[in-house]
């Protein structure tokens, strides 16, 4: 039989995070919504918690590093039984559900987690063992976007050359979330641009290290307690052992490597579309309880007010993306290949997101649009969970490719 049921060790941690999101967030979101760029200073408070449940051994809040925990923490966490049966819920899973349940909050302040970029599931989907002692405790933002590219992630024109005992970078990067407040910034780059997409690889650079600085920072739609950045690197030093992964250019074997971290991080994303989907969904069922909507499961959804069958209908899409999320970070910490799933929960969530968010504001009807209640924000919030990471169209294009099974070149 099917137990659609969290473990007790997933809804524990899970819990922990919500009431993060209801106690600090959910109180000052509308107000870094208003005053884009301010640094949200309720994050000190969230970063020391943080680093608190670090040291005790719980897990992380928005758990964006889950993706080696679920390595290292299996073994102490799982019981011999599940092993057994080859079932484990670890990192990735508990990752999941934190990045859901702080989204449910505020996603622009979830995205500006100190210590928890998505650069940090980089950094824990490849980097080495010494690599994790230097880098485990760092603020990693993810710059992979430049101005020439974005959904074509193989066009990456920065390049990284090797002078002695340091690599030297030269590059613009885009829109980077965290950009400027994150200590460290992963970089992808091509270690020789005549090689093509096989040369591409990720680099940790310090935020201090010379050479790099940010040029300026994005005004927004919405998330607008996240800062995004575009980062300059000219002729910046970092040490040579600051790059993830080998340093051997594999033709064979493409860009597979950095191309890795995406089935650890658009769970993640997917996650975040689900938690604020989820918030919109409470707020849009408490708004038509209050105006007499009754809402039954009992009821088919054509006998009912149509307000409530058009909610119904929201709920089911929602849940359909819960479960699509919940696979793809189940595979992943059964170190099942995931890549299908991955896009799949992102494509889907990212547009179940932005559909049942836009919904709510519709059928809240004035009060939606206003500001009154963080329905507007929402919807305003949830569009980017639909483009970064890859957009909704790259979704579906990896998708048809794996189900098709044919290569980037044979379907563009
Ligand atoms: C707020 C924000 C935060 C971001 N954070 C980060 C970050 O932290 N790090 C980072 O590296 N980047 C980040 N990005 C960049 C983001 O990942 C890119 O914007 C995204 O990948 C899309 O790239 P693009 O904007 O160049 O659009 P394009 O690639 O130019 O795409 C434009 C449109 O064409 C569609 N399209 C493109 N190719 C195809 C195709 N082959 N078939 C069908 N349709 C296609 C796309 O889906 C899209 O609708 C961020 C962006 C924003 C807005």
């Amino acid at each position: 039989m099917i137990n659609l049921e969290l473990p007790k060790k997933l809804r524990a941690s899970a819990n922990q995070a919500h009431q993060v999101a209801a106690q600090i967030f959910r109180p000052v979101s509308r107000k870094y919504d208003l005053s884009e760029h301010d640094y949200p200073v309720e994050l000190d408070t969230m970063a020391a918690m943080v680093e608190g449940l670090a040291d005790s051994g719980t897990q992380d809040i928005s758990g964006a590093t889950g993706g080696r925990k679920s390595e290292k923490g299996d073994g102490e966490e799982t019981s011999h039984a599940t092993e057994l049966l080859g079932n484990s819920n670890g990192g990735n899973m508990s990752a999941l559900l934190n990045a859901l349940e702080t989204s449910w909050g505020d996603v622009g302040l979830m995205l500006s987690i100190p210590y928890q970029g998505l650069g940090n599931a980089a950094i824990a989907a490849v980097a080495t063992d010494e690599q994790l002692e230097r880098f485990g405790k760092v603020w990693a933002a993810m710059a992979i976007t430049e101005p020439s590219f974005g959904s074509d992630s193989a066009a990456v024109t920065t390049t990284a050359t090797l002078d002695g005992d340091e690599w030297v970078l030269n590059g613009t990067k885009i829109f980077v979330t965290a950009g400027s407040r994150a200590t460290h910034i992963v970089v992808w780059a091509s270690v020789d641009r005549s090689k093509g997409r096989a040369a591409i690889k990720s680099f940790v650079v310090p935020r201090d290290a010379p050479g790099l600085s940010v040029a300026r920072l994005e005004h927004k739609l919405g998330i607008k307690a996240s800062d995004t950045a575009e980062l300059r690197l000219e002729d910046c030093r970092i040490p040579k052992d600051n790059i993830l992964g080998s340093p051997e250019v594999n033709v064979e074997k493409g860009f597979a490597g950095v191309m890795q971290t995406f089935d650890n991080t658009r769970p993640l994303v997917a996650a975040m579309a689900i938690g604020v989907g989820r918030a919109a969904l409470e707020e849009l069922r408490r708004i038509l309880t209050e105006a007499g909507v009754e809402i039954s499961y009992d009821i088919p959804a054509m006998n009912q007010h149509a307000a409530a069958a058009e909610f119904l209908r929201l709920e089911a899409d929602w849940e359909a993306a819960y479960l699509l999320a919940l696979r793809a970070g189940w595979m992943a910490d059964n170190k099942k290949p995931n890549s299908l799933e991955a896009s799949m929960s992102k494509a889907k969530a990212g547009r179940m997101g932005t559909d049942v968010t836009l919904k709510a504001v519709e059928l809240a009807g004035a009060l939606g649009y206003s500001q009154r209640t963080l329905l507007e924000k929402w919807s305003r919030d949830s569009k980017i969970l639909d483009i970064f990471e890859g957009t909704q169209q790259i979704q579906q294009l990896i998708v048809a490719r794996r189900v098709l099974e044919l290569t980037s070149t044979e379907l563009k």
